[in-house]
């Protein structure tokens, strides 16, 4: 395998810092070198924190020997998505447009991380304001993937399951629009979790569609990435979309899985459009859960094909609205005027130099469908067909425990493969249904397939009811280890 040796989990990297059988200052800076040593290949990293890095790790070894307790991730490393904010550094979302912002405050979801002990190591790479699927559209360069360097890593958090997947940390946010945690874990064989709408304090993330935005955590296993969520889940008063629903103990029962375990498989997720090998690796998988004692339900999500259609006008739609502060006023990086420019050129200016093609692509589908006369046909419509798939959901929902398919029709693909933007879109059709439904969803590694003479992973993708994270993380864990 082209990746690095698998990390310890976790709880052993927290235990070991707790127990004193290594330091915090000795994980971080061997954290960091695994970080300088790769980022030329993978590009996963835009910054790296080593100064506050090590400044907080021997912060948390004065407290661990003082017999604090520094919380349940004493020690561990994490990396940051370039579009959650962090007062330390910069934070760009992936954009020249930002580049050089620096934040006044720190995300709600990485003040929790840190408040339990976690460091923060540096910034990740993604694609632009996290519009796309392959972490391409990045203003400061593509990031690759450790499996194999030709070929993208996923997107939009592809800095972020790179970073994981090539054993430079081991652990990592990212954000979840329509898939951009889960599909790159999945290209990147990682575990990539999407909470259900509301689960997660979005109070940080830079908007991109706020009906439909999550933070989500990468691991290199379902535990990890469960107890990360346990430590950034629950309500927040500075967001009131995030919900007062209490959070359970993700770890308590992770080992015990439901009892029936009803899993639905739709028709629509194992055929054509998938790369035939992810069927053939999904459908085996299928088979052992059956061998297991799952009982395995055929179910019929015929909506699934208007997904993609959904998304791609509810989500540009949002993001016109979302963007409209990166102005070179309020937000942004300020264009030279001349002689006779009036401030709507101010703007024009600072918006053409600062955005990139996709998201410039992006405001004006938004603006279109928004706009006066297509509003009905395209965005009120687009609107109806969402509570469509959402009921849909909720139907299958009453026969089974989870909805199991492929988490992305196809594995990574090489650079500059789907220059083409509607193929780009199709990566999202498994994905963009959870966020449509504000459902939850987890991507877990289930093995590889042989591509062009490449081992390449493939994901399976998990989606659960709304709040349901904790049944999720259950069956999640008992799929990782059919083997
Ligand atoms: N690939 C999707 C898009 O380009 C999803 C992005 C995301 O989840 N942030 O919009």
């Amino acid at each position: 395998m082209s990746t690095d040796a698998p990390i310890a989990s976790l709880a052993d990297v927290a235990d070991a810092h707790r127990r004193g059988a290594t330091t915090v200052e000795a994980t971080v800076r061997s954290c960091l070198e695994r970080v300088d040593r790769r980022n030329d290949e993978l590009n996963s990293f835009r910054e790296v924190h080593h100064a506050e890095a090590l400044a907080a790790a021997s912060t948390l070894d004065e407290r661990l020997a003082r017999g604090d307790d520094v919380g349940p991730l004493a020690g561990v490393p994490v990396a940051v998505k370039d579009n959650i904010v962090t007062r330390a550094g910069t934070t760009c979302c992936g954009s020249r447009i930002l580049e050089g912002y620096r934040s006044p405050f720190t995300a709600t979801a990485v003040e929790r991380l840190a408040a339990a002990g976690a460091i923060v190591i540096g910034k990740t790479n993604c694609d632009e304001f996290a519009m796309g699927s392959s972490s391409e559209h990045c203003a400061y360069g593509p990031v690759r993937n450790p499996w194999d360097p030709a070929r993208v890593p996923g997107g939009s958090s592809g800095g972020s399951a790179a970073a994981v997947a090539g054993g430079q940390c081991p652990a990592a946010l990212g954000s979840d629009t329509g898939g951009s945690v889960r599909q790159p874990a999945a290209l990147c064989g990682v575990v990539g979790v999407k909470p259900s709408y509301g689960r997660v304090s979005r109070w940080g993330l830079v908007a991109f569609g706020s009906s439909l935005d999550q933070i989500g955590p990468f691991a290199a296993s379902v535990a990890d990435a469960a107890r990360l969520l346990g430590v950034m889940a629950g309500p927040d008063e500075r967001d009131s979309t995030c919900a007062d629903v209490p959070v359970p103990d993700y770890l308590a029962r992770l080992e015990t899985p439901p009892d029936p375990l009803r899993i639905g498989v739709p028709r629509q997720y194992l055929g054509d459009g998938n790369d035939p090998a992810v069927s053939e690796l999904i459908a085996g998988k299928i088979q052992l859960l059956r061998e297991a004692g799952a009982t395995i339900i055929d179910i019929d999500l015929p909506l699934t094909t208007h997904g993609i259609a959904t998304y791609y006008v509810i989500a540009p739609a949002e993001a016109s609205s979302n963007l409209a502060r990166f102005d070179g006023i309020r937000y942004g990086r300020r264009a030279k005027t001349g002689p006779g420019d009036d401030l709507f050129d101010l703007y024009a200016r600072s918006r053409a130099e600062g955005f990139g093609p996709e998201v410039k692509r992006r405001i004006m589908l938004g603006t279109y469908v928004l706009s006066a006369g297509y509003y009905d046909a395209y965005y009120v419509r687009a609107l109806k067909v969402r509570r469509l798939i959402k009921n849909e959901l909720d139907g299958a929902f009453a026969h089974c425990d989870a909805i199991l398919g492929p988490t992305s029709p196809v594995p990574a693909f090489p650079l500059g493969e789907r220059a083409d933007p509607l193929t780009m879109y199709r990566c999202d059709v498994y994905t963009a249904i959870t966020n449509i439904a504000g459902i939850c969803g987890i991507s877990v590694p289930a093995g590889t397939i042989e591509t062009d003479g490449r081992r390449l992973p493939v994901g399976l993708h998990l989606q659960c009811p709304a709040f349901a994270e904790e049944t999720m993380f259950r069956i999640a864990r008992v799929c990782e280890q059919l083997g």
